[in-house]
């Protein structure tokens, strides 16, 4: 079996050629990518296939989206077991040289304590600076 395929079916999502296709960008890609950079790549793609992958996805947690506070949302494969809880959330990485995000997916992100009574369900954590390239 081919790994996009496992990958695929470790989520329970049918694995379809256009599923299969995006798997294989999203594992290529060392950054996020937008809605928009990912239609770029699929030329043929119709956009509204495109989305309703994305949403698949997002669904069944194989992605998860990063507000980087660029405007637009991006998208990133979850670690394998991911359920996209509280306590599993990582940094992000900002490179304001060349605008790409990075999951830092080793990086947890901090027990944050909240006043009484607050009720959190969501962090999100993005750090900025230089990538390792840009850094060179
Ligand atoms: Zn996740
Ligand atoms: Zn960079
Ligand atoms: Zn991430």
């Amino acid at each position: 079996m081919k790994n996009e395929e496992n990958i695929l079916q470790q989520r329970n999502i049918k694995p379809t050629a256009m599923r299969l296709l995006v798997v294989e960008k999203l594992l290529k890609q060392q950054y996020a990518i937008s809605h928009k950079e990912l239609a770029e790549q699929f030329e043929n793609a119709d956009n509204v296939t495109l989305f309703r992958t994305l949403k698949t996805f997002l669904e069944h947690k194989l992605i998860h989206t990063i507000d980087d506070g660029s405007g637009v949302i991006k998208y990133a494969l979850c670690q394998s077991g991911c359920n996209c809880d509280l306590s599993e959330l990582h940094t992000h990485f900002y490179c304001t040289e060349c605008k790409h995000t990075f999951c830092l997916n080793e990086t947890e992100i901090p027990n944050i304590k909240v006043p009484q009574n607050f009720k959190l369900y969501g962090a999100n954590l993005v750090l900025k600076g230089k990538c390792d390239k840009c850094n060179k």
